[in-house]
This record gives C-alpha cells, structure tokens and sequence, in this order.
C-alpha cells in the first residue's frame, strides 16, 4: 500500500524570503503528481521539504497518517532522484545500489533479492560490477533509480530527473518510468520543465508560481479549463 502525502499551510522561509507562501496540497496514495512552474517558483524547495530535506517554517507535513515534521528523512520512507544523480564515483554499480540498504540495515539476502530485482527491471544487471565513469549518461540515471526503487519506499520524489539526458533518452525514460509506477503503484512527486512531460505521465498536474499552488488537477482539465493567465500560458493551452 502507497502512502498519501498532505501539505497544510506549509511555509518555508530562508532569511527574510519567504519562497514557500502556504501551499495546501493532499496527494492521494498511489498518484503520480507533476509539478511544474518556472525556474525559482519554489519547486525544488517543495519536495526537499516533503523528504525532510529542508526543516518546515510553519506548517504540516504529512506522509500516510504520520506528521512528519521532526522526522528526519531516512525515517520518512521516501526516495528521491535528483536531476545530478550523485553516485559513488569509487564504488561500482552494485555498490551504489546496496549502500544504501546497508546504511539502513537491511538483512544481506534481502539486499541481494532487492538488487536483482531492480537491476533486471532496468536492464542494468550486466553492469554491476561498472564504475559511473564507465557508464552513458542514461545508464546512469538507472542506476540512480535503482538506487532509490532498492529502498522500497512509498514516496519517490523526482526533481527534474531527465533533464541532463538528451531527447531521445528523455523520452524512452519517460516511457520506463511510467511503466515502473504501473507496476508498483507508489505515490510520486515529479518535477519537469517539460510540458509532454507533465501531460503525459501525471495523474494531476500542481502549477506552481511564486511560492503558491496556481492550479492543481488532471492534465485534460489544466490544459483547456486553466484557472488563470499564468496556468494557460505556462501551459500553453489555446486561448
Ligand atoms: P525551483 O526548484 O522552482 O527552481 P527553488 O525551490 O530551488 O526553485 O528555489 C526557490 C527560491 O528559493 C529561489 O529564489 C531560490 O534562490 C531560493 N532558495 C532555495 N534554496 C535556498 C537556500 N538554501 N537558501 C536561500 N534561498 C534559497
Ligand atoms: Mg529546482
């Protein structure tokens, strides 16, 4: 069972900025929720919040039932893929992988079960025993994935995770992660730039502004009922 995510009245201040100006937002367990908005609106600030990455200024964050305000991220069942996946130069493709599952103590079988899994779902297990220099760019982001999937968390978090990879790429990886939610039915939170993007794998679409939720709903509905200007041009529906 995924676990929903709910946003009350959260707000996040650095200094004297406020970039995060009370978003409520409630994910339902099992959603795939892209968000989008232009560069500096708060996204990234967002999801490092939801994955206690970045304390709460005011505000709730919940995940399932629990508040999980104070708790700190390796105890909020989340994973998240970044945009510069940050893998262990030094260590090889397995070691990436299972590193985290050791820092979490997971018994070694169930690692060894947890790694063939996923390495053979994202046609990477002929490349365990690679370091990420000897790997393209997209085999890379695999790996990154996972890394995260490994965990078995209810929660993914992506942020921009496709963007560093050219078109072509893009677009087989947009087709794989669709498919991997299919398959196991987490919740998701994803952040692109990318409008195909947005349309094309979210079950709801939260347009972001300065801080604030503009619009959040189906892809048909944000794309022909935009609530505003900003939604419509942002998204590029017909006038
Ligand atoms: P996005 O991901 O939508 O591009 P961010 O969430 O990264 O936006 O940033 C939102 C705003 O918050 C930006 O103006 C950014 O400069 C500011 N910001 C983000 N992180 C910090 C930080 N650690 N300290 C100060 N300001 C920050
Ligand atoms: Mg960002």
């Amino acid at each position: 069972m995924a676990s929903g995510i709910r946003l009350s009245k959260l707000r996040k201040t650095f200094g004297s900025t406020e970039v995060i100006k009370g978003v409520d937002l409630t994910i339902e367990p099992g959603e795939f929720v892209v968000l989008v908005g232009p560069s500096g609106c708060g996204k990234s600030t967002l999801l490092n919040l939801i994955a206690g990455l970045e304390t709460v200024t005011s505000g709730e964050v919940r995940i399932g039932e629990a508040l999980v305000n104070d708790t700190p991220p390796r105890d909020r069942d989340i994973a998240m893929v970044f945009q510069s996946y940050a893998l262990y130069p030094t260590k090889t493709v397995h070691e990436n992988i299972t590193f985290g599952m050791q820092t979490r103590r997971i018994p070694h079988e169930a690692q060894q079960a947890a790694l063939k899994e996923f390495s053979k779902l994202l046609q990477i297990d002929h490349l365990l025993a690679r370091k990420p220099g000897q790997l393209s760019g997209g085999q890379r982001q695999r790996v990154a994935m996972g890394r995260a999937l490994v965990r078995k968390p209810e929660v993914f978090l992506f942020d921009e995770p496709l963007s560093n990879l050219d078109a072509k790429l893009r677009i087989s990886m947009r087709t794989e992660i669709k498919k991997l939610h299919q398959r196991l039915g987490k919740t998701v939170v994803y952040v692109t730039h990318d409008q195909i993007e947005a349309m094309t794998l979210a079950s709801r679409i939260a347009v972001m502004d300065n801080g604030h939720i503009r619009q959040f709903g189906p892809p048909g509905e944000i794309y022909e009922h935009p609530v505003d200007l900003f939604v419509a041009g942002f998204m590029g529906s017909p006038p």
